[in-house]
């Protein structure tokens, strides 16, 4: 039985499987090429109340319980970071430990009221902390951001970050303002970073992005107007690239190198090759 999502907080199930998130990581064991999860006994010797943990869910007939901790991790536990678990993790685990990220930026950021302070309860019935004070609702924050795709005939136009210059050149990517459509977002984060004018923008496919808390929306554009000049403050460089001279490019499961692998299809699709 793989991971069903669900919103309410009681429990369904006798076992329990812990995800315990550190800021620095899941804490967790690697054993013989598989991840293993603290046991019920081992959650309280790591001075965690299972009572306040929050549910996630099903997975595998358990309840799928986040709890976050902070302060030092000692042996036999290791904190292994969410990219590290991408490499010896199923797609299926992955997408809980992402979700048990996303679950914890949420619950170590609404512990108390950010309108009158008190201090928050779960809710039995939703993803949700909530004030017993004013009765304010804390939902997790979702962050919508786009990332882009732009061509130009054949080429697309791909960037380093200035954060990580040389490392990867991937596609553009930003967070949705207040008051924007997905697409207007699109247009003004391709002109800021890049300075060129996009238009015929189409949807392409989303990826929840939990570093911390992001979903990306993923879009591809046609290269309207406008020479390359980069934001120096986000962008390290920026090029128009043929699938004959890539760069290097992001990892696999990423939504970015799923909108490089399209166009690289796509290209081939039209040379016939
Ligand atoms: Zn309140």
């Amino acid at each position: 039985m793989p991971f069903v999502p669900e919103v309410s907080n009681v429990r369904r199930h006798t076992q329990r499987s812990w995800f315990v998130v550190h800021a620095k990581g899941l804490v967790a064991r690697k054993g013989e090429g598989r991840l293993i999860l603290p046991t019920d006994d081992e959650v309280v010797s790591l001075g965690l109340n299972h009572e306040a943990a929050h549910r996630l869910g099903s997975f595998d007939e358990t309840d799928a319980l986040v709890v976050p901790i902070d302060g030092r991790i000692e042996p036999p536990f290791e904190l292994i970071g969410l990219r590290a678990l991408a490499a010896f993790v199923d797609a299926e685990l992955f997408g809980v430990v992402g979700r048990a990220f996303h679950a914890t930026d949420w619950l170590t950021n609404s512990r108390f009221c950010g309108r009158c302070g008190t201090a928050t309860t779960l809710s039995p019935t939703e993803r949700c902390a909530v004030c017993p004070g004013c009765g304010h609702h804390t939902y997790p924050r979702i962050s919508p951001a786009i990332i882009t795709l732009v061509r130009r005939g054949d080429e697309a136009l791909l960037a380093s970050n200035a954060k990580f210059p040389g490392v990867f050149y991937s596609t553009l990517a930003g967070f949705s303002d207040i008051g924007e459509s997905l697409e207007e977002t699109v247009r003004r984060e391709v002109l800021e970073e890049v300075g060129v004018h996009v238009h015929d923008i189409r949807y392409f496919g989303s990826q929840p992005w939990p570093f911390p808390n992001s979903l990306m929306i993923g879009f591809t554009a046609q290269w309207e107007s406008g020479e390359i000049a980069i934001d120096p403050a986000e962008i390290s460089d920026a090029q128009w690239f043929t699938i004959d001279a890539l760069p290097p490019i992001p990892p696999p499961l990423s939504i970015a190198r799923r909108l490089i692998d399209a166009w690289i299809a796509d290209v081939r699709g039209m040379r016939g090759t």
